[in-house]
């Protein structure tokens, strides 16, 4: 690692090789941050996308499995001291109605907010602690808030985000530690692309805006967040296109 890099504040984007966690990789490295693009399966993706960037890395980790996180973060350590910026981008989701939906969908979908609480958890106790600062942005969903069909854990999971952001954000506050969530509506990515015409045009009705956002305009409220607010913490910011307003 160079000394300059060293010197790079230094930014940690989980689910950092696919869509918005893409679009937030680069917004913080144009800002001057040096990221660590995390990502479980899209290998590919995350390496070229760290590539284009200026000292930027790769690390894998299956969210959801605690052994996994141990490792990755023993391998931060090797590349840096300071963790000043975590965003917890990663999620998943199953369709299905209740009644369909398995035990093991839920497990799967909440694996990964267990994994986001011990992930932060060792963020918090192994870097920014020690340094008495951090920035921690969880995105969770607009779903989380008005629910949606099909989709009781995810929207559980993403309501139980912005249950940790505020409490996190008490527990953490005089350690001069920020925590805040980003809510986004429909974004414009991989899954919402792929979406029949009938269910996209479903989707543009809800928007009083008339358009999916797009991955940088989430990106854009990251990079705010992580960069220049200084007197936001415990809330979530809403970026939907006018959906809700919470
Ligand atoms: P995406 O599927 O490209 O991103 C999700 C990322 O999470 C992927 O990189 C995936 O590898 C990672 N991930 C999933 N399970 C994981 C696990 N067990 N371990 C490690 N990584 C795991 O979709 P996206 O739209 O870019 O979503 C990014 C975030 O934004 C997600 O939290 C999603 O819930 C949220 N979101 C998206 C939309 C939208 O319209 N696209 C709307 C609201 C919220």
């Amino acid at each position: 690692m160079s000394e300059e890099a060293d010197h790079k504040k230094f930014a940690l984007v989980t689910g950092g090789g696919t869509g918005i966690g893409s679009a937030i990789c680069r917004a913080l490295a144009a800002s001057g941050f040096r990221v660590a693009v995390h990502y479980r399966s899209s290998e590919a993706g995350a390496k070229a996308l760290a590539e284009s960037l200026p000292d930027a890395l790769t690390i894998r980790a299956d969210i959801s499995n605690p052994a996994e996180i141990d490792n990755m973060i023993a391998e931060l350590k090797e590349h840096t001291e300071h963790v000043d910026v975590l965003v917890n981008n990663a999620g998943y989701n199953v369709n299905a109605p209740v009644i369909r939906m398995t035990l093991e969908d839920f497990d799967a979908v909440m694996g990964v907010e267990r994994g986001t609480w011990y992930l932060t958890k060792l963020i918090l106790r192994r870097f920014m602690m020690r340094k008495n600062a951090g920035r921690i942005i969880n995105i969770s969903s607009v779903v989380g808030h008005t629910g949606n069909l099909g989709q009781m854990p995810y929207t559980m999971a993403k309501a139980g985000i912005e249950a940790m952001t505020k409490s996190l954000a008490k527990e953490v506050m005089d350690r001069g530690i920020l925590v805040n969530s980003i809510a986004p509506g429909f974004i414009e990515t991989e899954m919402t692309k792929v979406l029949a015409p009938e269910v996209q045009s479903g989707i543009l009705a809800q928007i009083p805006l008339g358009r999916m956002g797009k991955p940088e305009e989430v990106a854009d409220v990251v990079d705010f967040l992580a960069t220049r607010a200084s007197y936001i913490t415990g809330t979530v910011i809403h970026v939907n296109g006018g959906m809700y307003g919470g």
